[in-house]
């Protein structure tokens, strides 16, 4: 697959992924490590330590190389903290219990200070970061009726987040300019969600109504429920649900996935829904939809015995959890939860 954002390969199946981990992250003998205060500027004569020979570099090193170009660049005054300059996402992520030995593009670098030459310096002169991404104020995605993105300045944005579901591991990619960002935990707790009203309900028909990139959806898929629909109003996120179908598609046993539309075409904001792709197996039939998930239920045949997760983005707000499931319910929608 080649990846959307730079063309390059940057995008594997979930298989390929896997058999990285964990040892992609794992020093060789001949790693060295000196672990650097983040609470403090690094000392203006501290050199970091450039790459091992098996191209592997401690996550201190690698950020005070980019710091150091901060510095020259003007973008901060070195006496900031390090830890302060920027938020580390590495690629894979995945639950570790020892920070990191990056090897070559593996970290997406995300910070509201650089400007386009220092994106670029970054890229071309730390070779364990893939991409640069300018952070805006707002979380991307759609807040409040706003839609919201950072700004992807040099490299690739897209990072894969790996998730232990109770069936195996999923493979969920992202475009970190377009999408919010998340950690994966020991256990996630929405997944359990999920994979308990399951296993109460018993559905035949699950829907992930809010699906981001896809990953309560596909969790749900790998329980074995017969039939699964995502949606998202928001253009980005139906994207790469769809890519993240295709890369989890032998996990999943689909023998193919139709596209519907074409995926550079979605709009950033669908209300009515739009189909957009099918994934076709033996024992289960997989839909997405870009919409507002009320109007969903309307143009799906047969909700009865289904079983919906609202993962909407104000969760945190008591009274915007009651007026989803509110609007689901009137919409038609059945049984929901929020997870
Ligand atoms: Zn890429
Ligand atoms: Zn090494």
């Amino acid at each position: 697959m080649r990846c959307p954002v730079c063309g390059g390969d940057c995008l594997q199946d979930a298989g390929s992924v896997l058999t990285t981990l964990p040892e992609i992250f794992t020093p060789c003998d001949r790693c060295t490590i000196t672990l650097l205060d983040k609470r403090r500027a690094p000392s203006p004569a501290y050199t970091p330590a450039p790459p091992c020979q098996c191209r592997r570099r401690f996550l201190d090193d690698v950020f005070a190389s980019c710091y150091q170009i901060f510095a020259e660049e003007g973008i901060i005054t070195g006496t900031e903290p390090l830890s302060a300059i920027a938020t580390p996402v590495v690629n894979p992520g995945f639950v570790m219990n020892t920070p990191p030995f990056l090897p070559t593009q593996s970290l997406v670098f995300l910070s509201p200070y650089p400007n386009q030459k220092t994106a670029e310096r970054i890229v071309s002169e730390v070779p364990e970061v893939q991409g640069v991404v300018k952070t805006g104020k707002t979380v991307p995605g759609i807040t409040g009726g706003h839609l919201a993105s950072h700004t992807l300045l040099a490299g690739c944005d897209i990072q894969a987040n790996i998730f232990p579901t109770s069936s195996g591991d999923l493979v969920v990619y992202k475009e970190l300019s377009r999408l919010h960002l998340e950690f994966p935990r020991p256990v996630n707790p929405k997944i359990r969600a999920v994979e308990r009203a399951i296993r109460r309900e018993n559905p035949m028909l699950f829907i992930d109504a809010c699906c981001g990139a896809g990953t309560l959806g596909l969790a749900a898929a790998r329980t074995g429920t017969p039939e699964i629909i995502f949606n998202d109003v928001y253009g980005p996120a139906v994207f790469w649900t769809v890519v993240n179908l295709m890369v989890n598609q032998d996990a999943l046993h689909l023998d193919e996935v139709l596209l519907h539309t074409i995926l550079t075409d979605l709009p950033a904001v669908s209300n009515d829904p739009l189909l957009v792709a099918e994934g076709l197996g033996e024992q289960q039939h997989i839909t997405i939809y870009q919409g507002n998930f009320d109007r969903l239920p309307a143009a799906i045949p047969e909700v009865s015995r289904s079983l919906s997760a609202l993962d909407i983005f104000e969760k945190d707000q008591r009274q915007a959890c009651m007026t989803a499931l509110d609007r689901w319910r009137s919409a038609g929608g059945g049984k929901a939860f929020i997870p």
